[in-house]
């Protein structure tokens, strides 16, 4: 039902109550009116009637009795001196007298009335009302035993009728006119509610499609609006025009950092600014959304593949455009997935799934925007089985670690080695970690999955410390472990399981931008320090809380993330941030290990730099156990400080 048939179904309701509450009304109102003025009538035809018998009687008797006329029947002359003196509505008048009965009027209007039978027979003193077709007639019956005379008269009521006829015509006017106000009135109030509801409707039906932060639209709107697009006619002018509706879905990059560092107000007035320039990017053929959180949906039809594109660009660089809210600025930057209509999904839900996944691959690569393609949907779609496999893969112990070696620089020493998981999978093969550990991390298992790889840790430095081998072991944890409470107690357990030193175990956390929650790392932190075990900070220089994570966390290690190696020998910058980050981490005292070092001249550089401990495929890619060992042993025999590269 649409709000028109509503509020009109709302009116007639109102209406038809109101006629209804006026005739009820007009009807108890007439008939108590009407009774009232019937009972008033006959009190007043009582005391007129009464009156006229009371005289009628003094003078019946004064002619009856003055001349000692005993003698009946009447002779004419008295009879015509009593009529005489009868009122013209009379039109019964008898009188009983010594036995006799004088009918001086008499009609047969009341000869057959009970009443008037009764109170002749019972001789007393009574009167009614006799209501015939034409006329209402007042009797009254006078019986006096002093005098032995009974009276009764019979006469046409005139107050009666006359108060009727009165309060009926007043009535009548008086009933119209209330239902002819209650008509009006109840037009007015049901065009009042109406208008109120419309009002109200209008106003929830605004609530429920648009977003009240931002003003815009909402998801509730773009399926109520968007789906009109999607039906064969409209494939068929693009495709003839060879036009395209494009549908982009933009989300904000490290938008919940931003919200949990600086708080929600100044998140929300960041999406109030981007959601701005977003709709001065409006043309007539568009639409901004805010599908939900800090993504948005902007649709745009009629557009060529390369306006498609180019929009897609404005979209990026608009918003990276600093932003400054409360006066900070902010460098924001959005990730966008387009997908093109109707080439890549033929109902809204599928482009903006298809949209979704481009989106995503954007953000991974950090790439502004991406256009869909049938293989990303393939390569979500493996992910998505291999998501389905998670829990099968633990109970099969298809997870594996795999180890890197830490050498110690300058001499290269092996000094520890950090666990990396592989998943040897019976279909796809080894399979790295990049293809599947966020999967894990937004899964359920995260937990088990670490506890497990925290398992095969400490039972291969039992083994190893079997053989004479003491090799510290870094297992890497996600920051959402540091949500299972039983992380520490099952560490500890294992620990003492195993008799493994706790000092030979070490926690690497990635310095995960979008888990920044630093009163529990540290909690937490506290708690395996406790334990004995080393920390440190994985990819550090690449989130957002960098400097807070190396100011409040005590932990052992600092890891400098590849990306500052990668061209640290031809970049200066790059040398300058790793040369700040060490005398940093000197006077905060810890120490600090150079990843993904893959060459003998960043080697040599970092070296000079003064770094000490490094890790990254110039000294050995990850290896098996065994593959450790042998490395190991070929370490023992080295006697030089010949650098070990086994590829
Ligand atoms: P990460 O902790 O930063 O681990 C180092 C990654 O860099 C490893 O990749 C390693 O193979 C690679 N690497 C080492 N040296 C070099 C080098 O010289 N050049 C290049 N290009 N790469 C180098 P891998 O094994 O693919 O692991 C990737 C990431 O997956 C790890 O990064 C870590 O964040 C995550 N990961 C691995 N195993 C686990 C695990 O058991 N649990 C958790 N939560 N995450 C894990
Ligand atoms: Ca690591
Ligand atoms: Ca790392």
């Amino acid at each position: 039902m649409n709000n028109t048939d509503l509020s009109l179904g709302l009116r007639k309701r109102v209406l038809y109550s109101s006629i209804g509450l006026a005739i009820v009304v007009s009807a108890i109102f007439i008939s108590v009116a009407f009774n009232l003025s019937r009972d008033l009538g006959q009190s007043l035809e009582f005391d007129h009637s009464n009156k006229m018998l009371l005289q009628l009687t003094k003078s019946v008797k004064a002619i009856i009795f003055a001349d000692e006329i005993n003698e009946f029947p009447l002779n004419e002359d008295v009879k015509k001196e009593l009529i005489a003196l009868l009122d013209k509505d009379v039109i019964g008048f008898e009188i009983w007298i010594n036995n006799k009965h004088i009918k001086l009027k008499n009609s047969s209007f009341y000869s057959q009335d009970d009443g008037i039978a009764n109170a002749i027979n019972t001789k007393k003193s009574s009167y009614g009302f006799i209501e015939n077709e034409t006329e209402m007639l007042f009797w009254v019956y006078e019986s006096s035993s002093n005098d032995d005379l009974s009276i009764l008269m019979v006469n046409k009521t005139h107050a009666l009728d006359k108060a009727i006829s009165y309060v009926s015509n007043r009535l009548f006017i008086t009933a119209f006119l209330t239902f002819w106000l209650t008509v009006w009135v109840a037009l007015f109030i049901s065009a009042l509610l109406t208008k109120r509801f419309e009002q109200s409707n209008e106003r929830l039906k605004y609530l429920a499609t648009h977003d009240m932060l931002t003003g815009l639209p909402n998801r509730a709107y773009l399926y109520e609006h968007a789906q009109s697009y999607f039906n064969p006619e409209s494939v068929k002018k693009h495709q003839d025009l060879n036009t395209l509706f494009a549908v982009y879905v933009i989300d904000l990059d490290k938008f919940k950092d931003i919200n949990d560092t600086m708080g929600h107000l100044v998140g929300d007035e960041l999406l109030k600014a981007i959601s701005k320039r977003l709709c001065n990017l409006r043309d007539k053929n568009s639409q901004v959304i805010r599908y939900g959180g800090d993504e948005f949906v902007v649709w745009c039809d009629d557009l060529n593949e390369n306006d498609a594109i180019s929009l897609a660009e404005d979209i990026v660089l608009l918003c990276r455009q600093p932003i400054s809210v409360n006066n900070y600025v902010f460098e924001t930057s959005v990730s966008v997935g387009v997908a093109y209509y109707p080439a890549s999904g033929q109902k809204l839900e599928d482009l903006l799934k298809n949209a979704d996944i481009a989106m995503y691959r954007a953000k991974k690569h950090r790439l502004g925007f991406q256009v869909f393609q049938q293989e990303l949907f393939t390569r979500t779609e493996f992910r998505i089985n291999l998501r389905g496999q998670l829990n099968a893969a633990l109970e099969k112990h298809q997870f594996v670690l795999h180890y890197q070696p830490k050498v110690q620089l300058p001499d290269n020493n092996i000094v520890g080695v950090e666990a990396l998981v592989r998943w040897l999978h019976p279909k796809e093969g080894l399979l790295m970690p990049n293809m599947f550990i966020d999967i894990i991390e937004q899964s359920m298992f995260v937990h088990e999955f670490t506890r497990y790889m925290l398992l095969q840790a400490i039972i291969q430095c039992r083994e190893w410390l079997n053989n004479g081998i003491e090799l510290p072991i870094a297992v890497n944890i996600s920051p959402y472990n540091l949500m299972d409470p039983e992380l520490v107690g099952y560490l500890c357990d294992l620990l003492k399981h195993y008799k493994v030193p706790a000092a030979l175990i070490e926690i690497e956390l990635t310095e995960n931008a979008s888990m920044v929650n630093i009163d529990k790392t540290r909690e937490v932190f506290l708690q395996l320090k406790k334990l004995g075990v080393k920390l440190s900070i994985d990819d550090f220089g690449t989130g957002m809380s960098s400097l807070a994570y190396i100011k409040h966390l005590d932990v052992d290690y600092i890891k400098i993330d590849r990306s500052f190696i990668i061209d640290v020998v031809t970049d200066s910058r790059d040398e300058a941030v790793i040369s700040g980050l060490l005398v940093l981490c000197q006077k905060l005292d810890k120490l600090t290990i150079v990843e993904g070092v893959e060459t003998i001249e960043q080697a040599n550089k970092l070296a000079s730099l003064g770094c000490t401990l490094a890790q990254g495929y110039l000294y050995s890619r990850p290896l098996s156990a065994e593959g450790i060992v042998s490395l190991l042993s070929k370490q023992k025999v080295e006697t030089d400080n010949e650098i070990i590269n086994i590829n």
